[in-house]
């Protein structure tokens, strides 16, 4: 018998996410490598250096034995918490529990996507920047959950205007993400901040939780505040970090939330119900970057530092006024009058084989903007710097 095949639509879930606005881009750039362009891609933060090499050795070291096969802690190992607690305590001088105010997590993106199943019920309110991490609003949504954006705008340093929140949205309000060092716009935080932030959370009865994925990314002696550094903090705020950025270990899927124990503790409930931990060699592995990685972490600013200097003097050779930022490895950059963020990504890649990121992609508040990323060969930015120069007449009205 012959039948029908079953169509399977997206769920009412899914169709709720905002359109994914790469995917042009992402499906010319797949068509000019196909024709064997030289593209270069300026896109993607995710970085080009390594895992270094002693987080390597750790990790195949703890792959041979068996007792690291078995299923993890859902809480994750106790060595590893204990680490978390150390650096954080050398890192920020605040004292944690290790077994009540830490939790492992596969990734930082991981805590933030199931966050919102912990803390929010279904028609509350999660206030997400705009532009931003596309996880906050997700996350939001899968949960039944209304996000309401906070405009990140240059005027205001990208920073949200907490007064600009409407009281009846704050009725409903439940949770609240930040995230300094920023991704897109590169923006640190100043502790005056996130003390505003703590008395706005603390007086609306909101969860603050601060994505630290870039904490330690910053240049020129630049410290980036952990929101919990701010008395009374954790009673209303969780914050997440990621081991990916700082020692280039995206793939490895390790972070961590500290903060508020409650919380925490939601939040582990949804996750042992839908995961069962991060592989211990890994763990082991995380353990020793947070004990040892200091040294190969600042090599590494070096490189970027270096790489953003290049990029940032060729721009203003060329006329662009563009500012070097104090963090994370972007470069939010205006876009030249004429064109919108998604056009001149466009053209970038078509006329130039050089993918930038549309600031649009991160919210309707990036539009005028784009990103580059600086995870590329120093010889790559100064070819694209090349390629930007050959062609510079197109976009001389800067
Ligand atoms: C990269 C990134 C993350 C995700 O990091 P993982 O720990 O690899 O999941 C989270 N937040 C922001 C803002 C990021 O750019």
């Amino acid at each position: 018998m012959i039948k029908q095949p079953i169509t399977f639509e997206p769920t009412e879930r899914l169709r709720k996410l905002p359109p994914y606005l790469f995917a042009e881009i992402d499906r010319k750039k797949r068509e000019l490598i196909a024709k064997g362009k030289d593209v270069i891609d300026l896109g993607v933060g995710d970085p080009d250096i390594p895992t270094p090499d002693f987080i390597v050795k750790a990790l195949q070291e703890a792959a041979t034995h068996p007792r690291n096969h078995r299923y993890a802690l859902d809480q994750g190992m106790p060595e590893f918490r204990q680490a978390i607690r150390a650096w954080f305590q050398h890192r920020f001088n605040v004292k944690l529990d290790p077994d009540k105010e830490v939790l492992p997590l596969i990734g930082s993106k991981e805590g933030i996507g199931h966050l919102p199943l912990a803390v929010l019920d279904p028609g509350r309110v999660c206030l997400v920047p705009d532009p931003g991490y596309p996880v906050y609003r997700s996350g939001t949504l899968f949960a039944g959950g209304i996000p309401y954006t906070m405009p990140l705008l240059e005027k205001n340093g990208y920073l949200p205007d907490l007064k600009m929140i409407p009281a009846d949205v704050l009725k409903n309000t439940k949770l609240m993400f930040l995230n300094y060092p920023n991704n897109p716009t590169s923006t640190v935080a100043t502790k005056a901040f996130f003390q505003e932030a703590v008395e706005f959370a603390h007086k609306y009865q909101i969860l603050i939780a601060h994505d630290a994925a870039y904490s330690e990314m910053t240049y020129e002696g630049l410290k980036s505040p952990s929101i919990l550094e701010i008395p009374g903090a954790k009673e209303i705020a969780v914050e997440l970090f990621s081991l990916s950025k700082t020692y280039n270990m995206t793939g490895w899927r390790i972070g961590f939330a500290v903060g508020n124990a409650q919380v925490l503790a939601l939040l582990g409930k949804v996750k042992s119900n839908l995961d069962s931990g991060i592989f211990q060699a890994i763990q082991i592995a995380g353990t020793k970057a947070l004990q040892e990685g200091q040294k190969a972490l600042e090599q590494n600013l070096k490189i970027y530092q270096e790489r953003r200097d290049l990029l940032v003097q060729g721009f203003r050779d060329l006329g662009w006024k563009i500012e070097a930022p104090k963090a994370t490895f972007y470069v939010w950059i205006p876009v030249p009058a004429g064109y919108t963020s998604s056009e001149l990504a466009l053209k970038f890649l078509e006329e130039l084989n050089i993918v930038v990121t549309p600031g649009n992609g991160f919210g309707p508040n990036g539009e005028g903007y784009f990103r580059i990323s600086l995870t590329m060969a120093e010889s790559r930015i100064m070819e694209a710097l090349d390629r930007i120069k050959k062609s510079h007449s197109h976009y001389s009205k800067i």
